[in-house]
């Protein structure tokens, strides 16, 4: 009786997903208003995978697109269908939700959440955490692009975008040699995307960002201000600040990181290695939620109510059409405030040209410690690449996401089977190919 009770569940599941499916991944976008299966009524929880390992997990969020997945997951029921109570819990700062993976949920603190790389494999290595090693599991992207670099109202006349060396060529050198001090630019945490963002970008045109200008951490509630008194002149952060910063008028969006590299790896959801290894099949049912939550996510029809879910006070308390802009890649960008309309260079969930983005590609994982190697961010414990190598194999996992997105019906196209998304082109022509680090590190003209 219970094995055939849990034979329909489950196949009322699949029935579900496959009509998910069909709506996400159908091509035209009017093919799925007929079938009346996509929106909410899909997220009605179903009795699936009552035989999990335990019944919840606490994740640690900060309110910036990369974290939508997993707020719809929760607010749309993703999780809870698949027999998971995920409590989603806001960290003050990216510190903060080191902090509290090092206690874990049985401490008060959290078993995983949204990370900036290489925060879970250097919080694996001890090497954020006074030594204290942690290890940890990256499950997948939660998003790429949606990230840019706004510059202040105070450096309009610089012009800055994506290309210095065309729009602003020795603007550095006049800035640091008017106002007698260095151009400052921020970031929320240090030695991870949005340092290497700003890095990356300035080192394309030639400029030393450990010479040429100060880099300095910001608490995220203080940036807004800190532009407006001309505590920094650049910001690089997750939108949607820096469009708020062009909203307010406090400043300009100078590069969006979809222009320094399409379709790039951003956060990641990561989750301690002893839950994962002690809940492997709980690791999987949160995975399916969250493959089908950046389905949702990334249907041009759930941008708004999207919108709307996280700018409530509970989530993001941002204004509203800041988000609804901001996740549909509405930017104005440069000075000038050009209008952008591509919604391929907006926030990405689930399709893009290079496949999937959910799927956590061992080699986009270990960019992240190759720029750590190019910049000294943790000697001792990055130097090589054999190092970096070792790492990102025994943190990143693969197999986990193949798993759930077998379960979730996602077709097999579109489940990679190796650990490689092929060749890599920046928007300054440096080629990453990730068979050969060594050569990709041998191109780039500035490093420490
Ligand atoms: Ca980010």
């Amino acid at each position: 009786m219970a094995k055939r009770r849990r034979f329909l569940a489950l196949l009322s599941t699949t029935l579900c997903s496959t009509a998910l499916l069909a709506g996400c991944l159908g091509n035209p976008p009017s093919s799925t208003s007929g079938s009346g299966s996509s929106g909410s009524s899909t997220a009605a929880p179903a009795a699936s995978n009552t035989n999990l390992e335990v019944k919840s997990i606490s994740l640690g969020f900060i309110p910036i697109l990369e974290a939508a997945p997993l707020v719809i997951g929760v607010e749309k029921g993703f999780f809870a269908r698949h027999g998971l109570d995920v409590k989603l819990t806001k960290q003050a700062n990216w510190g903060a939700a080191r902090d509290n993976v090092v206690l874990g949920s049985a401490g008060g603190g959290i078993d995983g959440g949204q990370w900036q790389l290489p925060m879970p494999q250097m919080i694996s290595e001890g090497a954020i955490t006074n030594g204290k090693k942690v290890p940890m599991v990256v499950l997948a992207m939660l998003m790429s692009q949606g990230n840019g670099i706004a510059a202040a109202n105070s450096v309009k006349d610089g012009n800055l975008s994506v290309d210095l060396k065309t729009s602003s060529p020795g603007f550095f050198d006049r800035f640091n040699q008017k106002q007698g001090r260095k151009f400052r630019a921020a970031y929320t945490f240090p030695k991870a995307n949005q340092e290497i963002w700003i890095r990356y970008w300035l080192a394309a045109a030639g400029v030393n960002p450990d010479k040429a200008v100060e880099l300095l951490k910001v608490p995220a509630p203080e940036t807004l201000q800190g532009m407006k008194n001309g505590t920094m002149e650049a910001f690089s952060t997750g939108d949607p600040w820096p469009s708020r910063i062009a909203s307010d008028k406090i400043g300009y969006l100078a590069a969006t990181t979809a222009q320094i590299w399409k379709v790039h790896p951003e956060e990641y959801l990561a989750v301690r290695s002893d839950w994962v290894d002690q809940h492997p099949k709980a690791a999987v049912a949160l995975l399916k939620g969250l493959i089908e939550a950046q389905m949702w996510l990334d249907k041009p029809e759930n941008k708004d109510e999207a919108a709307k879910i996280l700018s409530s006070r509970k989530w993001y308390n941002v204004p509203l059409p800041v988000l609804q802009e901001s996740l549909k890649g509405q930017y104005k960008l440069g000075a000038s405030g050009t209008p952008e309309t591509d919604p391929k260079m907006g926030p990405l969930y689930w399709n893009s040209d290079r496949g999937v983005i959910s799927y956590p590609y061992k080699s986009l994982t270990l960019w992240f410690l190759l720029e750590s190697i190019r910049w000294k961010f943790f000697p001792g414990t990055v130097d090589t690449i054999e190092q970096a190598r070792a790492i990102n194999d025994k943190v990143t996992r693969e197999d986990l996401w193949r798993q759930a997105a077998q379960e979730v019906g996602v077709p097999a196209k579109d489940i990679p089977s190796g650990s490689s998304r092929g060749k890599e082109t920046f928007f300054d022509g440096i080629v990453y190919d990730p068979e050969n680090p060594q050569a990709y590190l041998d191109s780039l003209k500035i490093k420490k």
